[in-house]
This record gives C-alpha cells, structure tokens and sequence, in this order.
C-alpha cells in the first residue's frame, strides 16, 4: 500500500517516521519542506501539494492543526480529494471538529474515496516509540483494510465504531488531560507554599490516589521548568473548543472544563499560541512569584 502523509508537526513527523519504518513506500507533503527533510534523508519521497501526494498515494494520512486547515488541504484547490482515484482510503489523524470529518467524509465518499478518523492521544514521547494509543472511528471494513497500517504508527489501536465516534473520545481524554494538568500545577503549588521537598511531593502524589498520567509526565517537565510536551496552546485551545461545542450539541454542562478553557485563554494571551500547553502551569507560579523547579526532572520526555 503507497502512503501519503500531510503535515509533518511535532506529532505527525513521527507517525511519518513509523509508517516509513514499517516498509510502507511513503509520499510525504507540508507547507514547510524543511519538515519533511529527515523522512525524504530515510527514504520518503517529496510531494508539492496535497492534490500531488494523492496523486502518487492509495491512502492519505492527514495530521493538521485545526479543522480550516484539514478543510483546506483535503477540499481545497489541489487538495487531496482532487487526487486520490475511487478505491482510495482518507485517513485524518488531527484532533479534529466531528461535523467537520463527517462533513468531508461524505464529499469523500461523492467521490469513491473511504474515510476513517483516527485521533490519537498520549504525546509525541508516545508516537516516536509506536507506543501512542490509536483511536479509529469509520466503516469496520476500512478500519479492517487499514490495521496493520494503524498499527504501524502506534498501540493500543482502538476501534471506537463510525465516523465521528473517535473524534468525540479523543476530545473527552484531551479535556479530562487539561482538567488535570491545571490540577496538578495547583497540587505542586500547595505542596511549595507549605515547605514541602517537591521531588518527594512528586513522588508521593505519584504513589496516591489523586494520581494521573498527566502528572506523571507533565509534572516532571513543569518541576523541570522546560514545560516542553511538544503540544502548544493554540492546539489546547482548539481542542477545549471543540470539547464545548459538543458539551453545547448534546446538552452537558462542561463547569470545570469551562473554568479551565479560561485559564488556557489567559495562559495564550500571556505566553503566546505556540508555547507549550504545559506552561498553563507557569501562570499560577507568575501569580504567586513562586517557581515550581526540581532537581533531577528530565527537559523532554522523548526517548
Ligand atoms: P504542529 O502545528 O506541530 O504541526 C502541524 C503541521 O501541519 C506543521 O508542520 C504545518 O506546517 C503543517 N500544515 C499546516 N497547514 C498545512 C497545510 N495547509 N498544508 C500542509 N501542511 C500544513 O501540530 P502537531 O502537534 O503535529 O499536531 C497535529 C494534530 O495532531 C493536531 O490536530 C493536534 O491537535 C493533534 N495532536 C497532537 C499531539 C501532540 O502531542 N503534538 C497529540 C495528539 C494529537
């Protein structure tokens, strides 16, 4: 199977990388070529549109920063659907808007052209080791056709039912994930403020019960001071968005997701959309004039 591979982030640069490892001839395309220079130096073959990777691709891989940017590069001018032939597989792996991908899907779909979402959650430390948990929303028999490719880029994979399944899951984890990083910093704080060692604090609240995977991985590069999980506050931000617009469609009250939507927008504002997400944390330390540093944390969580 020839895979095309469109946007090569912080994220999408290591599926690429997976999916090249695992022997899938791989056509790769982003705005920045300078993205795509360490896959074309491991074998990947350079495409200069959405429209050309198609062209020279049987499934596309899609991992992009918003919705307007996949809506872009999936059904604009020299977008992939303009050159992908009937029998051909889209695949989105953005944090995408649900209506979004099923609104695309079905142009898809106008077209011969199959559809699968499939989001995935865990961090880039995860994805550069195919250790990222894989969740896919679609026709069980295109999810069926595409396993061992899926499989190829992380594990668990986890079929989650149709289209738009995935999406609404893989919104649910990054709001509970934002909900517990504000929580931790707020946990690290107290302990801080009330003389305590914060590498033993670390360590006990990482042996309790109000541990989380957040804490376990953020906290140590927030205790650090480098913040740096690869995941900025613009992507936060679009993600509590989309968690709010279906808190609105099916009627739930998101209160502590709403409370903490605020937070990250002021976080943005002071630190910029391409800080990292993690630095929401730093916010309260600026408040308080207070730092949260350790010795002994690790500056990124990559292998
Ligand atoms: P990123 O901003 O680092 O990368 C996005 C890439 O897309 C960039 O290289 C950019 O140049 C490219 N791009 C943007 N518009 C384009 C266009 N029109 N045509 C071609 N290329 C274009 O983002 P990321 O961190 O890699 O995240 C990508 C997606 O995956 C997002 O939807 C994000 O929410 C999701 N995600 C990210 C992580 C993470 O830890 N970074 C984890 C899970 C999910």
């Amino acid at each position: 199977m020839r895979v095309g591979f469109i946007g090569l982030g912080h994220l999408g640069r290591h599926l690429a990388a997976s999916v090249l490892r695992a022997g899938f001839p791989l056509v790769v395309h982003d705005l920045r070529p300078d993205a795509a220079a360490e896959l074309i130096a491991a074998g990947a073959t350079w495409a200069s549109s959405p429209r050309e990777t198609a062209s020279l691709s049987e499934t596309v891989i899609t991992c992009l920063p918003s919705p307007a940017a996949v809506a872009a590069v999936v059904a604009g001018e020299n977008g992939l659907l303009s050159g992908l032939g009937r029998g051909a597989t889209w695949i989105d792996m953005s944090t995408n808007d649900r209506a979004e991908v099923q609104r695309l899907a079905a142009l898809a779909a106008d077209r011969g052209i199959a559809c699968l979402e499939a989001p995935v959650t865990g961090g880039v430390h995860k994805a550069a080791v195919r250790e990222i948990t894989v969740l896919v929303g679609g026709e069980q028999e295109v999810y069926e056709r595409h396993l061992s490719l899926l499989q190829a880029m992380g594990s668990p994979v986890l079929y989650m039912g149709p289209l738009g399944h995935a999406s609404i899951i893989k919104v649910i984890t990054n709001m509970l994930a934002f909900v517990h990083l504000v929580a931790a910093g707020e946990a690290l704080m107290l302990a801080k403020r009330g003389g305590l060692d914060l590498a033993q604090a670390y360590a006990a609240i990482a042996a309790s019960s109000g541990n989380s995977f957040v804490h376990e991985t953020e906290s140590q590069l927030v205790l650090n001071g480098s913040y740096n999980i690869g995941f900025t506050m613009d992507l936060a931000c679009k993600d509590l968005d989309l968690a709010h617009r279906l808190g609105r469609e099916f009627g739930v009250p998101l209160e502590l997701a709403g409370l903490v939507e605020q937070i990250f927008i002021r976080a943005r504002g002071q630190y910029g959309g391409s800080a990292w997400s993690t630095m929401v944390v730093k916010l309260l330390e600026d408040a308080l004039g207070t730092d949260l540093r350790a010795p002994g944390f690790p500056e990124t969580l990559n292998p």
